[in-house]
């Protein structure tokens, strides 16, 4: 049976995990560390790894994992810019889950959208003090607002659809637009400038990084509602605080944080934590910050499980993987996955 080392565990992790492993003959072991320079030797005598989001694959992890003969890292997500790609090229296989629910990333922006908008967040916990006043509780229509959509891939298009629910003026930024489709896509400084809320739904890329600045928060409407379900450095964090305390930003729903890494999905509700950046964004009234957490359904964990243990099962019945990503074919680039076959 092949035994699987499964880094960054979580306990609804092994919920799903165990409940589809047997279907695949697959022996788990699930470790509460996260995947990274420190950590990678404990993959010693497994044949497979399993990795997450805020996993640090970086080249000598990679070697590490190479030298203890692991060909294959089943990531259990979608995004990927937590992997050195180069390095792996060669020695070790990178399988991910291209799409599980984007029902669940796009339901959980709107819950943000909403409860920014209609102060929920705030009115929870007046009522719970028996607070009743409805002072500063005020919202606007979602109707007839526009909303500014950055990449229309999976997500991106789902949460399109809700939009359309609720009778937003769509309009949308994709370096690589849908064809055929009856989406208005505008340049990114018109979105940022005709936009009341903008979502953000492109993957973290070197062109991406940092896309909402202090300039492009400038060309923005006053009171804009910034949303970021997609990868934190998406939003240089210092400048989004500063739009914030300028009042130029009206306010933001965050469900990733460029810093998170070491903090998202761990306990520190009794410590103090040195993020000033972060603890200055929580503070805020019109600030929600989720951790990580717009995935978290029923059915996004049920496809996550079996998706990733499918990967790992393509890997050793050497057929052909056909989620597997490489830096080539990241990049839209020819690698051997164009011949039906493994990218290396
Ligand atoms: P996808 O690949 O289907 O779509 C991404 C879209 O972004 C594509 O249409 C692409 O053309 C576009 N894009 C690429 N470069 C761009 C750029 N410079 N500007 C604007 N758009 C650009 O991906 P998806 O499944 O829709 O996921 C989107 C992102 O959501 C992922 O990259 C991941 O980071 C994030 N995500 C977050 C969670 C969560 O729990 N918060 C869960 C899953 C995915």
């Amino acid at each position: 049976m092949k035994k699987i080392a499964f880094f960054d565990a979580k306990p609804y992790d092994k919920i799903y995990f165990d409940k589809y492993k047997n279907d695949y003959g697959f022996d788990i072991k699930y470790i509460e560390y996260k995947l990274g320079t420190d950590t990678a030797y404990m993959s010693k005598k497994y044949d497979a790894v399993c990795a997450f989001v805020n996993d640090d694959i970086n080249s000598e992890v990679i070697d590490t994992l190479y030298q203890n003969d692991i060909n294959i890292i089943a990531l259990r997500c979608a995004g990927y810019n937590n992997v050195d790609f180069k390095s792996a090229y060669g020695k070790v296989h990178i399988a991910r889950v291209p799409a599980y629910s984007p029902y669940a990333v796009a339901e959980h922006t709107m819950a943000l959208l909403l409860s920014l908008n209609r102060k929920i967040h705030k009115a929870y916990n007046r009522t719970r003090e028996y607070n009743f006043s409805l002072t500063s509780l005020i919202g606007f229509d979602l109707y007839g607002k526009t909303i500014g959509i950055v990449g229309t891939g999976k997500i991106g298009r789902a949460f399109i659809n809700i939009c359309k629910g609720f009778n937003l003026n769509i309009i949308a930024y994709d370096p690589y637009p849908l064809e055929n489709s009856d989406i208005e896509y505008v340049s990114f400084d018109e979105l940022c400038r005709r936009s009341d809320i903008i979502s953000l739904h492109c993957p973290l890329t070197k062109d991406t990084k940092y896309i909402i600045n202090e300039n492009s928060i400038s060309n923005m409407k006053d009171n804009v509602y910034i949303l970021n379900t997609s990868r934190g450095s998406l939003i240089d964090s210092e400048a989004l605080l500063n739009g914030l305390r300028s009042k130029k930003v009206g306010a933001a729903g965050l469900d990733v944080y460029e810093e998170e890494t070491d903090l998202f999905y761990e306990d520190f509700s009794y410590q103090v934590i040195s993020d000033d950046i972060l603890s200055g964004l929580i503070s805020m009234p019109n600030v929600i910050v989720t951790s990580h957490q717009a995935f978290l359904t029923h059915e996004a964990l049920s496809n996550i499980a079996r998706i990733t243990l499918e990967n790992i099962k393509a890997y050793f019945d050497e057929t052909p993987l056909k989620n597997e990503i490489c830096y080539k074919c990241s990049k839209g680039e020819k690698c051997n996955k164009e011949k039906n076959k493994n990218c290396f």
